[in-house]
């Protein structure tokens, strides 16, 4: 037996209604076979899917389907949310009653999907929703996979945090979005200190988890709007939007006093202190992104030069 459907649904809070969709197997199409229901969830599929299976785009998908579904059952607006994949679409203003759907497919979750509008939904309203359902859960899944190979694409592998390319595609965003709006906008430079000899000492495995350490330490402190991201072998670069040269400076020590207090990095160089130095620059009127990195960079090596554990930034 290719594919099993089972859908749930009970009355929920006041009228609304909650169900679950689980799929199991590989062809919604199997379906047909096993009863009437299935039959339904066929015929829908085999009008929608090729519909959405034009688009990988979450919200694309979202919006296809809310644009077909709500010629057969009538709705003011959709919500979808998925907030373990960092997805999330909403189209059109809620209404009083809702219709909301757990998506599961071989076990995996795929969210939740809830339609509403001022009526209350039928019984036979909510089985046909659930049959339209039934044919985004597999183009939802999809999109999803692409979403997360296209997050992955753009971090770091060690560390998870961006990497050189993404960092350097949104500090050309984030200078021009600082010049139009006359906003400040810092950088710092980041390099763990002779860390050559942590990874002689202890070995690379040590050294890639000291790496991720320091990005850990970093995350910590910075602002869900900054920018983290490896540059390269020890380097970090994080883009702080809105932040003048004393916030970066404040910033970059605390990243220090972190590193300090890091309980990963006392037990992993037993004993050994593991510290970084730091160069951190402002936009200046004009400036472009290159220019910025560049002195960050510069400042970077006057704190190494001025004999590590230390932060520079421009006078
Ligand atoms: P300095 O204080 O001047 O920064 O000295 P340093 O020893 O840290 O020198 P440098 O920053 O040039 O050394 C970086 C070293 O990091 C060189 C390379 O062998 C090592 N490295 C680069 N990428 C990785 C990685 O992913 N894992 C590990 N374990 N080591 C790496
Ligand atoms: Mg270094």
């Amino acid at each position: 037996m290719a594919t099993t459907q089972v859908k749930q649904g009970r009355k929920g809070a006041g009228r609304d209604f909650v169900g679950d969709i689980r799929i199991m197997g590989s062809s919604p199409a199997a379906a047909a076979s096993l009863s009437p229901i299935g039959r339904g969830i066929a015929e829908m599929s085999l009008q929608l899917l090729p519909v959405l299976q034009t688009t990988l785009d979450i919200h694309q998908l979202i919006g296809l389907f809310h644009g077909h579904a709500k010629q057969v059952i009538h709705h003011d607006s959709v919500l979808y949310r998925h907030p373990k994949e960092g997805a999330g679409v909403s189209i059109g203003e809620p209404g009083r009653h809702s219709c909301t759907y757990r998506l599961v497919v071989e076990g995996a979750a795929l969210g939740e999907i809830a339609f509403s509008r001022s009526r209350s939904f039928s019984a036979p309203e909510i089985s046909l929703l659930e049959c339209l359902v039934c044919a985004l859960v597999y183009p939802l899944r999809n999109g999803l996979s692409y979403k997360a190979a296209m997050e992955e694409a753009r971090r770091d592998s060690l560390t998870g945090v961006y990497n050189r390319g993404v960092m350097e595609a949104a500090l050309e965003r984030e200078v021009g979005l600082a010049h139009r709006y006359r906003s400040p906008l810092s950088l710092i430079f980041m390099d763990i200190d002779y860390f050559k000899s942590i990874n002689d000492t202890y070995g690379h495995t040590v050294g890639d988890e000291a790496i991720r350490e320091f990005a850990r330490c970093v995350n910590e402190k910075i602002r869900a709007t900054d920018i983290l991201s490896r540059y390269g072998g020890d380097e970090f670069v994080a883009i702080l939007p809105n932040t003048t040269l004393e916030g970066a400076d404040l910033l970059a020590n605390r990243i220090r006093e972190g590193m300090m207090q890091s309980r990963g990095f006392a037990e992993m160089a037993r004993g050994m202190r593991i510290t970084a130095s730091i160069g951190i620059a402002s936009l200046e009127g004009g400036e472009t992104a290159q220019h910025l990195l560049d002195r960050a960079d510069r400042l970077l090596n006057l704190a190494k030069q001025a004999g590590r554990d230390c932060v520079r930034r421009a006078s």
